[in-house]
């Protein structure tokens, strides 16, 4: 495995892989790897012929205020990880390398962006897919790897690649979480054990969710009710949002009657967390 810091070398290692890899698969992340991150190299490894990581914590996704200088990172561990999973190259820029000068240029998805995480991290998105268009310049991967965790930011990213034509597929892959239910992330490193304890709240109110439409409950209004008199069960839970939206545009809804995306966020302590659930009304 070689690891590699700047765009010259990852052209040129992609470059000479290409004439003997059919496949090219790419895994971005920000480092600090859980289960999550370890579940989307391996899809990638057992797909794909080349497989590039990248790391790299991109200041543009950060809002002023928010976690970029205290964000967890484990460097020597993720590298490990990496050559143990069968990784082929690791790509680790430095801010400088991916944003040599003033960046003038950004990719905006538009609507998408806009309810869930939107509202509260307004230049979120445009961070991510600007990054990502950056990654996907530089790799030229046939396929990037991504987590449904996300599940805003992978249909975002979708979209991304569909509005303009960029030549890769994208494929999602399932939240991994821990044997209690919270969704791993690289921020549930900042609970302590009470708030650890009461994070195991936001799984339970999707699952809630979950068994209500089940039980043939339609009405989101009264389904939103009740997952937040879950998550106000415990004090150190401040909801950003608790959202039942279609799964495809992301508006919200009234009444279920199709394919449902239930999201989400909230801040315990020093940590802003984000899950979400997939529901098809039509399958119950
Ligand atoms: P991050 O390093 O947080 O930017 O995440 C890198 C990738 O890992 C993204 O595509 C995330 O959606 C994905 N990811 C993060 N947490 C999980 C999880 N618990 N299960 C599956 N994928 C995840």
């Amino acid at each position: 495995m070689k690891v590699v810091e700047t765009i010259e070398a990852v052209r040129a290692e992609v470059t000479a892989a290409r004439k003997k890899a059919a496949t090219i698969g790419l895994v971005p992340t920000m480092g600090a790897f859980h289960r999550g991150h370890i579940s989307l190299i391996e899809r990638a490894v057992k797909h794909c012929d080349f497989v590039v990581v990248s790391i790299f914590v991109n200041p543009t996704q950060f809002g002023p205020g928010e976690d970029f200088q205290e964000y967890p990172r484990s460097f020597d561990t993720d590298l490990e990880i990496c050559r143990k999973s069968g990784v082929d190259l690791v790509f680790a820029p430095s801010t400088d390398q991916m944003y040599a000068a003033e960046n003038l240029t950004w990719v905006n998805v538009e609507k998408l962006t806009e309810p869930l995480c939107g509202r509260f991290r307004p230049t979120h998105f445009r961070g991510v897919t600007t990054v990502c268009a950056k990654l996907f310049n530089i790799v030229l991967p046939d396929i990037a790897f991504f987590g449904q965790k996300d599940a805003q930011q992978a249909i975002v990213i979708k979209r991304m690649v569909a509005d303009l034509n960029m030549p890769l597929k994208i494929v999602l892959c399932p939240t991994v979480r821990d044997p209690d239910g919270l969704a791993l992330s690289s921020r549930n490193k900042y609970l302590n054990q009470q708030q650890r304890k009461d994070a195991t709240l936001i799984y339970k109110s999707l699952q809630k969710c979950e068994k209500m439409v089940e039980a043939g409950v339609t009405n989101t209004e009264e389904i939103i009710a009740r997952m937040r008199s879950i998550l106000n069960q415990a004090p150190s839970i401040n909801i950003e949002y608790v959202s039942i939206v279609d799964a495809e545009t992301l508006q919200s809804i009234e009444n279920i009657t199709g394919k449902i995306l239930t999201a989400i966020a909230v801040k315990i302590g020093p940590a802003r967390l984000i899950d979400n659930i997939l529901v098809d009304a039509a399958k119950q």
